[in-house]
């Protein structure tokens, strides 16, 4: 009977699936904390990119405004 086998999604390498395992499945602390502080970093990126459109916040306006009143035919409103 082969133990199955699965790959730690931070450092890829291949580990022998253990329940006794708690960082499964990850293979050690190390890289679950690893991916954690991945997930906090993309959380932090979403205030940059705020900033970033902030800077060009009034292009995103014209956008918003084209999106939304889509004009109707007259004849539809009636
Ligand atoms: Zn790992």
């Amino acid at each position: 009977m082969t133990k199955p086998q699965v790959k730690c999604p931070t450092c890829q390498k291949k580990k022998v699936w253990s329940s006794d395992n708690p960082f499964r499945p990850f293979c050690s602390e190390r890289c679950k904390l690893i991916d954690l502080g991945a997930w906090a970093n993309e959380e932090y990126q979403i205030p940059e990119a705020k900033s970033a459109s902030d800077y060009s916040s009034g292009e995103n306006e014209e956008h918003v405004d084209r999106d939304g009143p889509i004009p109707q035919d007259p004849e539809t409103m009636h």
